[in-house]
């Protein structure tokens, strides 16, 4: 993977341009995406966004989310863009394997692929060019690098302002996890010069929620939750019954792992979500506990030191089994947590 700057004296030349992202994309995946595609239109590039799945509808509010094309639904479509790209950008994932079906299409792919990427050991050797920094907060924080440190800060108008704030914003927090440093409330203050409206971002992503979701989560948290305090952990075990009978719809459970890790001393919060097709499980914690290695090494999963995820095709009583197997095997990282 040669460095990303390799590109810079290429950017005026117009191309045809895909980013894609991972499923189901969160606010950094969407913003990031959407974020560098409005920028790379402003050269005269033909770009298309292409996300692996379907994605929550709390981010539809991005400016031209409606152009996005879902790779399960608009399978052809996806694929003559993919056909026809000399770019490949591949923001916000560090595998392939995390564009789920898009995965084959994007590894044969023709054209050159071009890695922006904060996670924990990236499959360099698949792309052409590229910059993977486990350092940054977010990758809207490594898109809006991209665009400043290839002397095109003039380009970021209120659209790229929004979707990199959403990004920057969602991944750290709303600015509270250890990654937001300096130089993201510097990238913050730009934004608002360059026209941003914060408040606007944060009521579309938060305050947009239906009815049913918040029974939901009573239900979750009341019935659903074990807290295992000798361990300083915490699990939430959805089963699929409870997602059909609330109408529980994608991106719905985002943040609801974030709950018992508010509990007095816990340090490890899980939850894992029967999807039916799948069982996919979150991971957060606080402090010296990697649940970036806990997520590889025992959920076929990854992500960051203190935020990961994994899948399994297990039951959902065996997945539960699992993660308390797993959570005894590391009984003394978890029990003698000093905070
Ligand atoms: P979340 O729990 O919000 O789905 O994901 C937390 C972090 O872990 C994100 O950075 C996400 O990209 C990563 N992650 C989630 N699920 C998986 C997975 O199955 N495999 C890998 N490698 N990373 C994941
Ligand atoms: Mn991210």
């Amino acid at each position: 993977m040669q460095s990303i700057e390799e590109i810079f004296p290429l950017l005026s030349q117009p191309k045809k341009v895909v980013i894609t992202t991972h499923q189901k994309p969160d606010g950094d995946a969407m913003g990031s995406s959407l974020g560098l595609y409005h920028f790379l239109k402003q050269f005269g590039h033909a770009v298309t966004v292409i996300s692996p799945t379907n994605w929550a509808a709390f981010l539809n509010w991005m400016p031209d989310t409606k152009l996005v094309l879902d790779y399960e639904a608009q399978t052809e479509k996806a694929n003559a863009a993919i056909d026809e790209a000399d770019w490949i950008f591949c923001l916000d994932f560090n595998t392939l394997v995390r564009t789920k079906r898009m995965e084959e299409k994007l590894g044969n792919a023709a054209g050159q692929r071009i890695l922006i990427d904060h996670h924990q050991e990236p499959q360099s050797e698949k792309f052409a060019y590229g910059i993977s920094d486990t350092g940054k907060s977010s990758t809207c924080e490594m898109v809006y690098d991209f665009i400043t440190n290839s002397g095109n800060a003039d380009k970021i108008n209120v659209q790229v302002a929004e979707c990199l704030y959403a990004g920057v914003m969602t991944d750290t927090g709303s600015f509270r996890f250890p990654s937001t440093t300096a130089s993201v409330h510097r990238m913050v203050a730009t934004l608002k010069e360059k026209g941003l409206n914060h408040s606007k971002v944060h009521e579309e992503l938060f305050d947009n929620f239906l009815e049913n979701r918040f029974k939901f989560i009573g239900n979750v948290l009341l019935n659903r939750m074990e807290v295992f305090y000798e361990y300083n952990t915490a699990l939430i075990a959805v089963p699929q019954q409870d997602l059909i009978k609330y109408n529980i719809r994608t991106g719905d459970t985002e943040g609801l792992v974030n709950y018992p890790l508010s509990i007095q001393g816990i340090k490890l919060a899980a939850i894992i979500i029967d999807r039916g097709d799948e069982r996919k499980s979150s991971f957060r914690s606080k402090g010296d506990f990697d649940v970036n290695t806990f997520a590889r090494k025992y959920f076929n999963g990854g992500g960051h030191f203190n935020a990961a995820g994994g899948q399994s095709r297990e039951p959902l009583e065996a997945v539960v089994a699992k993660f308390k197997e797993a959570m005894k095997e590391n009984k003394d990282q978890l029990s003698n947590y000093q905070f």
